[in-house]
Formats: C-alpha cells, structure tokens, sequence
C-alpha cells in the first residue's frame, strides 16, 4: 500500500491527524531511556514492550533502520481545564484503541514489516507475564515511542507536523514504520 493510502485509511480508522514520517529523522536519545529509568509512569520494568525488556538503544537502531517509509498518528483531545482527567484518561484510551485497531488493519491489508510504536506501555493483557514467561502476544505488542528513545515533539517537528495543538488540548502520539 502506498503511503497515501495509509494516510487516508489511518484517518479513517478515527486518529486525528496522519501524516508522513521520515524515518531517516528518528533519532534515538539516551535522555530519553534516562526518563523511562526515573519511572514516572510506573511501566518501566513492567513489561515486556517497555525498558529494559524492549532492548538496548542500539537493538532498536538496528530495528528501525530497516524499515524505509513510516506515517505519524496523532489523537487529540479537547479538554474543559488542566485537570480534566477525565477527557485526558479518555483521549488516551481512544488513541490506543484506534492505535492497536490500525495495527491490526496494517498486518492484514499491507505486505512486508511493520514497526509500530506506540503511547505508553503495553496493555494488551490485564496483567503482563514479564518477566516469568514470554509475551503472549509477541506480533501484537506495541512499544512506547519514549522506550526507544524517540523525543516526540521533536520527531514532529522535524517532520513538519504539529504537535501542540493549542490551550485545553491534550495530544497523543504514535507512529507506524514499513518498507
Ligand atoms: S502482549 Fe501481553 S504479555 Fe506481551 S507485552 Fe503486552 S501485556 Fe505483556
């Protein structure tokens, strides 16, 4: 599938923006790994999408160099005030719903490898089997953008895209890699 059509399907599909992505503009920061390890958001550790278990900065190098194309897909979210939880909780659940939807949608409809890297930690099973057993789900599983070390304000905009979309909003982020 051309990056066009992706485009226009992953707008479909209910993200509010999709936009190209040059992957060649994916810088893989070790301040960013360094805010995973701090822990704010309690994932790090946790799973087997996130830090330490998604591999070292220089296997996710390795991984994302193959790939030749990709799109970013934003979800924003319009919120009453700055401690709108509810519309924030709501927002994020709809960005991961539509997210991990798309994927889907992206391995049955497009031929070759995908990278798909997403808002947070993986939440495909109510409790993961990090670290006592394999993912469950290893071709489902969806990596935080942050886990790899990508700053993603600034990944938008080296790509021309937006990424504050103004007072009372709340935006998240993920992206799809393919060939
Ligand atoms: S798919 Fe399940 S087992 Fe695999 S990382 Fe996600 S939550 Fe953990």
């Amino acid at each position: 599938m051309d990056t066009e059509k992706i485009i226009e399907q992953a707008l479909k599909a209910g993200f509010t923006l999709a936009a190209p992505l040059d992957p060649k503009t994916i810088e893989l920061l070790p301040e960013v790994r360094k805010m995973c390890e701090a822990n704010t958001c309690h994932a790090y550790g946790t799973n087997w999408a996130c830090p330490p278990a998604c591999g070292t900065l220089e296997e996710c190098a390795e991984k994302v160099k193959k790939f030749s194309r990709g799109i970013i897909v934003q979800t924003t979210g319009v919120l009453e005030d700055d401690f709108d939880s509810e519309a924030m909780l709501e927002t994020s659940e709809k960005h991961k719903k539509t997210f991990s939807e798309f994927y889907e949608f992206l391995m049955e409809n497009h031929s070759g490898e995908l990278l798909a890297l997403g808002a947070g930690g993986c939440t495909i099973c109510k409790e993961c089997t990090y670290p006592d057993e394999p993912c469950r789900f290893p071709d489902k599983m969806i990596v935080p953008m942050e886990g790899y070390g990508i700053f993603i304000s600034d990944l938008c905009t080296k790509n021309n895209i937006k990424y504050n979309h103004g007072k009372g909003t709340i935006t998240y982020v993920g992206c799809y890699l393919f060939k």
